[in-house]
C-alpha cells in the first residue's frame, strides 16, 4: 500500500552505505553535495570536469568511467528524460551487484520507467522511479518533495537516501507512478504559469499594477505557485534566473498528455498547454521555463515589473 510520510529518517542512516550519482546538472549537483556531506558519494556526469568540480567542492568522489560506480549500494540518477537513463542503465546493469537499488530522480515517461525496471530486474537491480519538485532552492536544502513508484521494500532499503535529499517522501504506487505524477504536477505547472501571464498582462495593459492584482491574488482562490513565488521572484524584478530548463518543462507536459491518454481522459486544456509550451520552447530555445511570460508580454506590449 502506498504510503505518505514527511517524517525524516535522517538520523537512522546507515552512513556505510555507499551511494553513486549520475548527472551533475542544475538539480543533480546540490542532491549530490547534500548526499556526500553524509555518505560516501560518486558521482559521474557526461561531462566529466563538471564531476570533478564537484568532488572538489563538496567532497565526492568523481569517476570518469561510468564503470567506477559498481560497488555503491545505491545508484541514484538525474538526467533530462528516461531515455538518457535507460542508455546509460543499459551500459552499467551488468557491472552492478546484485541487490543494489537503483533511484531515478529524473522526470520521465513512466512507461520508459518501467522498462528501466525490467532491465534492471534482469541483473537483480530494484528500481524506484522517485521524481522530485521544489527546484534547485529545494535540491539545495535537502527539502525536496519524492514521488516514489516501485516496491515498497525496495523503498525501505533506500529510505535513509531519500531522507537526506528531501523532505516528503510519498510512495504513490508501482514502477512509473512517480513520473505519472510528476508529470501531471508539472502540466498543472505549466497550466498556471500560462494562466496567470495571460491575466496580468491584461490587467497591465489596462493599468492595473501586478504588484496590486498579485497582492489581491495572493490572499485569493486564484493564487497558486506560479502568482506566490514565481512572478514575485522572478518577474517583477526582471531576474529570470535560468533554473529549470523551459525545453524540460515542455517534455514534461508532453508526458503529461501521454498520462491522460493512458486514463481515457481527453484532456483539451492540458492539450492546449502541451501546444503552447512546446512552442514556446522552440522559440525561446535555451530559455528558463518562466520566461514563457516574455512571450504574453510581447504579444501584448507590456512588460510586468515591480516598478509599475
Ligand atoms: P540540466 O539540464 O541542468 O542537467 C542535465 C544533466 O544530464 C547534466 O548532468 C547533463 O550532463 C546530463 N546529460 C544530458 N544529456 C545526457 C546524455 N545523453 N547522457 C548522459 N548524461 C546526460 O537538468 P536539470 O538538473 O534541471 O534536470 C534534470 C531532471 O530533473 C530533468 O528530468 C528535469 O525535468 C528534472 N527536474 C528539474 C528541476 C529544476 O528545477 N531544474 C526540478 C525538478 C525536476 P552534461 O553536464 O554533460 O551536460
Amino acid at each position: 500500500m502506498p504510503t505518505s510520510d514527511a517524517t525524516p529518517a535522517v538520523d537512522d542512516a546507515p552512513t556505510s552505505t555507499e551511494v553513486a550519482f549520475l548527472g551533475l546538472g542544475a538539480m543533480g549537483r546540490p542532491m549530490a553535495a547534500n548526499l556526500a556531506a553524509r555518505y560516501p558519494t560518486r558521482v559521474w556526469n557526461r561531462t566529466t570536469s563538471v564531476a570533478e568540480a564537484h568532488a572538489a567542492a563538496h567532497g565526492s568522489t568523481a569517476v570518469a568511467d561510468l564503470a567506477e560506480v559498481a560497488g555503491a549500494q545505491v545508484v541514484c540518477s538525474c538526467l533530462p528524460t528516461d531515455v538518457e537513463v535507460a542508455a546509460v542503465a543499459g551500459a552499467l546493469a551488468p557491472a552492478l551487484a546484485p541487490g543494489t537499488v537503483w533511484v531515478d530522480h529524473t522526470s520521465g515517461n513512466p512507461a520508459g520507467a518501467r522498462d528501466i525496471a525490467e532491465l534492471l530486474a534482469g541483473h537483480d537491480v530494484g528500481y524506484l522511479d522517485a521524481p522530485v519538485s521544489g527546484g534547485t532552492d529545494g535540491a539545495a536544502s535537502g527539502a525536496l518533495t519524492t514521488m516514489v513508484g516501485g516496491d515498497a521494500d525496495d523503498l525501505a532499503t533506500v529510505r535513509a537516501v531519500l531522507d537526506t535529499v528531501a523532505a516528503r517522501v510519498v510512495h504513490v504506487g508501482d514502477v512509473g507512478a512517480g513520473m505519472a505524477v510528476k508529470a501531471v504536477n508539472n502540466a498543472l505547472l505549466a497550466t498556471s504559469l500560462w494562466a496567470a501571464a495571460e491575466g496580468l498582462t491584461a490587467l497591465a495593459a489596462q493599468g492595473i499594477a501586478p504588484t496590486s492584482a498579485l497582492e489581491v491574488i495572493a490572499s485569493s482562490s486564484g493564487r497558486s505557485f506560479a502568482t506566490e513565488t514565481l512572478f514575485p521572484d522572478r518577474v517583477l524584478d526582471r531576474s529570470f534566473p535560468h533554473t529549470f530548463a523551459l525545453a524540460l518543462l515542455a517534455k514534461d507536459v508532453r508526458l503529461a498528455g501521454s498520462v491522460l491518454a493512458g486514463g481515457g481522459v481527453d484532456g483539451p486544456v492540458l492539450h492546449l498547454v502541451e501546444q503552447l509550451t512546446s512552442a514556446a520552447a522552440v522559440e525561446l530555445e535555451d530559455a528558463d521555463h518562466v520566461e514563457l511570460v516574455r512571450m504574453l508580454e510581447r504579444a501584448v506590449g507590456v512588460e510586468l515589473s515591480s516598478l509599475q
